[in-house]
């Protein structure tokens, strides 16, 4: 089945699919998107990331033109549409068309789009040894600057520590925030695992709130772990016993070593795997099923 792409109300060949050259998605990365993740026919967590993305369109005062059930259809029919049932989702609202200055006013309507592809995972073998991660130097975007919670299209923060990461050979980077706070990863947030608690910045510290990291927060309680939120810094994260990113395409991923020292025995640890098979086990049976979309 060769695949089609949501753009403005219709299904397109992906090849067709364009937007243009005046788009202030483009031009300014002026819009807000979400990543999606579909597993045996159901897609994961559907309305909480419709919500961060309609919540993000209001952090940078842009109307969404379709309500959130007319988005929850448009998402549910591409997937289908792509004959898909392990998928992954990208859906971006853009600022739509305007002249070559800022100003937002002069754009037209929003322009959005729906790619359903497949997902690139990280390779089995990170789950079995655990990523290597540097602190990076770039600081997370302040709130005061552009509230990192708005999963915004302008990524160059995030890009830039990525960069870092790619000079240093590493797997992911550690941003902190203008304090010095533990913030999140470049694309994934971090937890810890300290004396048997599950532990998380808390979102003072400034970062995007992962569906994933809520996910995570439940399946700990329920398993019956305290889980912390709060404000630490770098020192933490090197005498942890363990930690772990989460994210939409990671899911749970171990972290073995930061700026080259090892965290706890420098492998996966018990606790993380734990926390990663209930995950799966929720993503399996919990999910809105894809062919509610395809009617
Ligand atoms: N932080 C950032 C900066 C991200 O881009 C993402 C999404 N890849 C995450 C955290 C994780 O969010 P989610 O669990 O919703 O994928």
């Amino acid at each position: 089945m060769s695949s089609v792409v949501y753009i403005d109300g219709e299904l397109v060949p992906a090849g067709e699919a364009k937007v243009s050259v005046y788009d202030h998605g483009l031009l300014y990365g002026d819009g807000v998107f979400e990543g999606i993740r579909a597993y045996n026919g159901r897609v994961f967590r559907l309305q909480e990331h419709l919500d961060r993305l309609y919540a993000s369109a209001r952090g940078i005062q842009l109307g969404i033109p379709l309500s959130m059930s007319e988005m929850e259809s448009a998402v549910l029919r591409t997937i289908a549409a792509n004959g898909l049932t392990d998928a992954y989702v990208r859906l971006v609202v853009t600022r739509g068309i305007g002249d070559l200055g800022l100003d937002p006013r002069k754009c037209g309507a929003p322009t959005v789009f729906i790619i359903a592809s497949t997902i690139q995972l990280y390779p089995v073998e990170v789950y079995r040894a655990g990523l290597r991660l540097i602190t990076c130097r770039t600081v997370r975007t302040p709130p005061s600057s552009l509230d990192p919670s708005v999963k915004s299209l302008n990524y160059l923060n995030n890009i830039l520590a990525k960069l870092e990461v790619a000079q240093a050979g590493a797997d992911e980077g550690i941003m902190l925030n203008q304090e010095g706070y533990v913030a999140e990863c470049t694309a994934d947030n971090l937890f810890l695992v300290r004396a048997g608690e599950v532990v998380t910045p808390s979102p003072e510290a400034g970062m995007l709130i992962g569906v994933t990291r809520n996910a995570v927060i439940e399946v700990a309680r329920a398993a019956g772990y305290v889980l912390r939120e709060a404000l630490f810094r770098l020192g933490e994260v090197l005498t942890a016993d363990e930690c772990f990113l989460t994210g939409t395409g990671a899911e749970i991923a171990p972290v073995r070593e930061v700026d080259g020292q090892a965290i706890g025995s420098g492998k996966p640890g018990p606790i993380t795997n734990e926390l990663h098979a209930a995950f799966q086990e929720l993503t399996a049976r919990d999910g809105t099923p894809i062919e509610a979309g395809s009617r």
